[in-house]
């Protein structure tokens, strides 16, 4: 109480005005309260990103992002020692655009003196589970360029508050190969933060590779509680923390009390956290929408804690924090794998977004690999800065890979706002395939000398059986031009389908031989899909009617294209063959065998299931069978308030599916594949499809609408079963690389206490999962991202698609019911979609999950176009390969980028696809000669640079913090890495799971002399 009058005596009698001292930094003897400011804006949620950043549709929530930077920046130039860190730079682009160039002068002033800092610095902060490395690394380049570009600056913190569980790929790739020196983010297990708490170790190193493991490590700060403030220290103009009241005119002074409340709250912390740093996350969900509500807390409280003297309260970054750790020289836990899957409660894991809205997954991963077929045509043409090109594709996909986006927890209109930005790049990306192929496809000779004409047609509704220019009627003596581009670095040969509406066809190659084709009907599912779909999206229907898919095997180069004709053939003639079709209805006790090649698939007629996988060649032999079942989501109404809902998978019970009679069977055979197809109940039906060429079978599944009209939401499962011994063990990759161990109903880094058995042992899957044995194992390939699990030994499960009546009270506030509408009304979402699965011998698994993994994520592109005779093959180039013909890219590396950028530089990503000890004869280095893949141009000056391109490599490693493990320094083996490129030998040698960037500068006038 004397303390208290003194202090108030002090203060009577001086100027009314306080002039607050904000200018304190780190003091070493004192616990620092690194006060950060900042605002989470999500990049679409229950708003769209536009919504969010005008402030529209603010009955569904206040919030305005253009509010938070205008005031943020006015409130920085008001007082210089203030700081605020900015993320997504989708919404910073949207608001720079609109400055003055003086304004545009003040904010990067703000930014050279370090009070504005860009973090993170992709377009979104991407989600973890559901989403492609490849496209990690396209949406952290185009902010990372952004930036660069305007600001000459290199973000040096990941900052992921908000995702959903966190990745390995996120902390070696995303993390440490940008050159970060250190990731935070808020959401793990709740078991795991508890022990962590207990242990003081929310902050580790990370090494999320296996392969690269110290090379890419990672500083990694998980938030005690959240990526708010301790409680009580809320400021946005509607928040009830109470304010620090400090003029002794007025009622309610409290300085010493709230001193006292922020100290007390620093201990706290303190308690749990190594070194005297500490962070405070100043700010929330879309806040500082006036940010003086704020700063003149942060004013205050600065001051009068300082005064106080207990603890030294500063204006920080998660950058002075990190520099603040590392120079506490502490030695650090150390982290493998990963923080999947998430659970905020003991029965809420959040495993269900992992195949929540599994039609924009599948949209996404589509349009991502377009994206990158479609730079490659744009760099093998040339770019061009008038005509259409790639970079609206590249922001609609940037902002796709949200955590609010891909993952499926958004709302209804938000989710079609994505979709809608992504069509939108599509048909600009389309015209830039189509006017590259025409270029490609003139001869040498009338380059340069006229545009191209050639107008190529594609299929983007090809997934659900349309395609115009192959359905259409081929008039007397026209023929359909079919050109077929490979992005892939290696030549492939692959069984291409198109529908067709007559079976009058023949089809022949580019030297004019008549090649072996296939006809197969279409399924009754596959036409009802057609059918309404077409009018979904169209708003009409299909005008012809397709009677058959047909299929013929193409054979394309590397990073090239082949050419095949489709003519109409004369009655009398031979045309493509029909498949036999086979009905086993009726039959009883007789074993069905499919397969024209090594691999067969054994069926029993009466019960209409697989019962064995066969391949001759290898002479693997397995027990293996399929099936269906969905899982009752929980309603909610018992004790536990918890139901299943877009982020939540709380399953209640599981039920079969299984037909009332046999399940319709037809069989259909041909030259180049059988076909499988089933239907299992009235809205479950899939094809099995066995090449003759390849030794994996094809399961394209179709489900829904789902049937919710008993009240029960539904989460629908796929099952392979075998009789393997795996002993709980599993591995699902991380983001479509690196794949990691998982154990049933158990975690590495706390003993797991068992909640939801089902739920809890759920992983996400961008590439595939697998189970082993000590003589076999069995891997499934997917086409977009699920979650899936191996609930039983020899079993593998993956949720394919969900359609749920309640809520999970995760904030989205809508239920994830999608529907589709055509002219007659909405109906349940159908979804159809792949999976592929293979048995081999145990260890020779990988290569093909490695080399058919970047198959299924890079498939072949087709563009159409008619000829009349043989007019245009005659005057054409049928066959080409953007690399030096007689040279491929070796089996265990991709090029994941080729791009041209504005200024002419290209932009060349080459990744290893393979970890170390992986495979015995491709986890081994690899090398990528550059004058071969460039073989018509002459290259001048290769520079490696980080994995986003805005820094050389060799100067972000100098500048790269070294943290030390606990107890690990001695023991780790020497990590492998690529060497510097010899500037005369131009060869790129790449390390297991190794991804190197390169900015490649060509000598033009040298290319064009020759
Ligand atoms: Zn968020």
């Amino acid at each position: 109480m004397l303390f208290l009058l003194l202090l108030v005596a002090g203060i009577v009698g001086t100027e009314s005005y306080i002039a607050y001292n904000t200018t304190n930094t780190i003091v070493s003897d004192k616990i620092n309260v690194h006060l950060v400011p900042h605002s989470h804006d999500d990049v679409g949620w229950l708003k769209t990103v536009d919504q969010y950043y005008v402030g529209a549709n603010n009955s569904i929530r206040g919030a305005c992002v253009q509010n938070v930077l205008d005031s943020v920046i006015s409130a920085l130039l008001d007082d210089k020692n203030r700081k605020f860190i900015y993320v997504e730079i989708a919404f910073f682009q949207r608001w720079w655009r609109q400055q003055s160039d003086a304004m545009k002068i003040k904010v990067k002033e703000l930014v050279n003196s370090g009070q504005l800092e860009f973090i993170n610095g992709g377009m979104s902060m991407h989600d973890e589970a559901t989403t492609h490395y490849i496209d990690l690394i396209d949406q952290t380049t185009l902010g990372h360029q952004f930036i660069k570009e305007e600001f000459g600056q290199m973000p040096r913190v990941g900052w992921q508050i908000d995702p959903f569980g966190h990745s390995a790929v996120q902390a070696y790739l995303v993390g440490a190969e940008l050159g970060f020196d250190s990731l935070f983010f808020a959401r793990i297990d709740f078991q795991d933060r508890a022990k962590r708490l207990n242990e003081k170790s929310l902050e580790v190193v990370w090494r999320g590779s296996r392969s690269l493991s110290s090379s890419a490590q990672i500083f990694t700060g998980i938030f005690p509680r959240h990526y708010d403030p301790p409680d009580g220290f809320t400021f946005e103009i509607n928040d009830v923390s109470p304010p620090i009241q400090d003029d002794v005119l007025l009622f309610d002074y409290n300085v010493q009390e709230r001193v006292n409340d922020f100290v007390a709250a620093a201990m706290a912390q303190a308690n749990v956290t190594r070194t005297n740093h500490i962070m405070w996350c100043m700010g929330t969900d879309f806040r500082y929408q006036y940010a003086n509500s704020w700063f003149r807390q942060m004013d205050k409280f600065i001051h009068y804690v300082n005064e106080d003297g207990r603890v030294n309260a500063l204006y920080s970054t998660p950058s002075i924090y990190t520099d603040g750790k590392h120079e506490a020289n502490e030695k650090w836990p150390l982290k493998t794998d990963d923080f999947f899957p998430y659970a905020d409660h003991p029965n809420a894991y959040w495993t269900g977004y992992f195949t929540s809205r599994p039609a924009l997954k599948g949209y996404v991963r589509t349009m991502s690999a377009y994206y990158v077929a479609s730079r490659q045509l744009e760099f093998l043409k040339g770019r061009s800065s008038s005509g259409p090109n790639t970079d609206a594709l590249a922001n609609a996909l940037a902002i796709a890979q949200h955590h609010d986006a891909v993952s499926g927890t958004e709302r209804q209109h938000v989710a079609a706002d994505y979709a809608l930005r992504i069509s939108i790049g599509y048909q600009e990306a389309e015209k830039v395939v189509a006017s590259s192929l025409a270029f490609l496809t003139e001869p040498t000779s009338s380059i340069g000398q006229k545009n191209p004409v050639t107008n190529f047609q594609q299929c983007p509704l090809l997934n659900i059986s349309y395609c115009p220019p192959s359905e259409a009627e081929l008039l007397n003596g026209r023929s359909l031009v079919i050109v077929i581009y490979n992005p892939l670095g290696w030549k492939r040969e692959e069984v291409i389908r198109i529908p067709v509406s007559t079976e009058w066809v023949t089809v022949k190659d580019s030297d004019g031989t008549e090649i072996e084709s296939q006809l197969l009907p279409l399924s009754n599912a596959a036409v009802g899909v057609r059918d309404y779909y077409v009018r979904a999206y169209l708003g009409k229907s299909p005008s012809e009617t397709v009677k058959y898919w047909l299929a013929f095997s193409a054979s394309v180069p590397a990073l090239g294209f082949s050419t095949y004709i489709v003519t109409t053939a004369k009655q009398t003639d031979r045309s493509s063959a029909i498949s036999t079709v086979y009905t086993s209805e009726g039959r009883t006790n007789t074993t069905i065998e499919v397969g024209q090649g090594s691999l067969k698939l054994l069926y029993s007629a009466d019960e209409g299931k697989l019962t064995h996988y066969i391949n001759n060649r290898n002479l693997v032999a397995a027990f293996a069978e399929q099936s269906y079942s969905y899982y009752s989501g929980n309603d909610g109404t018992d004790k536990d308030p918890q139901a299943s809902g877009a982020y939540v998978f709380r399953p209640n019970d599981t039920f079969p599916i299984k037909s009332e009679s046999q399940v319709q069977q037809t069989i259909v055979r041909g030259s180049l594949l059988d076909e499988v197809h089933q239907k299992l109940n009235p809205w479950i039906s899939q094809i099995t499809r066995v090449y003759k060429g390849k030794e994996h079978a094809e399961v394209e599944f179709t489900i829904g609408p789902i049937p919710v009209d008993d009240g029960i939401g539904k989460e629908v499962t796929t099952k392979i079963t075998t009789t393997m011994k795996t002993n709980k063990t599993f591995y699902t990759d991380s983001n479509g690389r690196d794949f990691i161990k998982r154990i049933r109903d158990n975690r590495t880094d706390w003993d797991l206490q068992v909640n939801q058995p089902v739920a809890g042992n759920y992983y996400p899957i961008n590439l595939g999962i697998y189970v082993q044995d000590d003589s076999t194992e069995l891997s499934v390939l997917v086409d977009r991202a699920v979650g899936g699990s191996s609930l039983v030994d020899g079993e593998i499960e993956l949720m394919l698609h969900r359609r749920l009546v309640h809520d999970d009270i995760r904030g989205v506030g809508e239920i994830l019911n999608e529907t589709v509408c055509a002219l007659d009304g909405c109906i349940g979402l159908t979804i159809q979609g792949k999976f592929y699965l293979r048995i081999d011998h145990l260890g020779e698994g990988a290569k093909w999950r490695r080399t058919v993994g970047q198959e299924i994520y890079s498939p072949l592109l087709l563009a159409f176009t008619e000829q009349d005779g043989d007019n245009w093959t005659n005057s054409h180039v049928l066959s080409f390969s953007g690399i030096d013909p007689s040279y491929t890219l070796p089996n265990n590396v991709a090029m994941i980028t080729l791009q041209e950028l504005e200024n002419g530089r290209v932009l060349l990503r080459l990744a290893h696809l393979y970890e170390s000890g992986e495979d015995k004869d491709y986890s081994v280095s690899a090398s990528v000669e550059l004058k071969k893949l460039f073989a018509t141009k002459k290259i001048s000056a290769v520079t490696e640079m980080s994995l986003s391109g805005n820094q050389e490599r060799a100067e972000m490693e100098k500048k790269r913090l070294v943290w030390e493990v606990q107890g690990y320094a001695q023991e780790e083996a020497e990590v492998v890495r690529g060497g510097a490129v010899d500037p005369a030998k131009l060869v790129v040698e790449l390390a297991p799971m190794e991804i190197r960037t390169f900015f490649i500068d060509f000598d033009y006038l040298q290319m064009f002399g020759s």
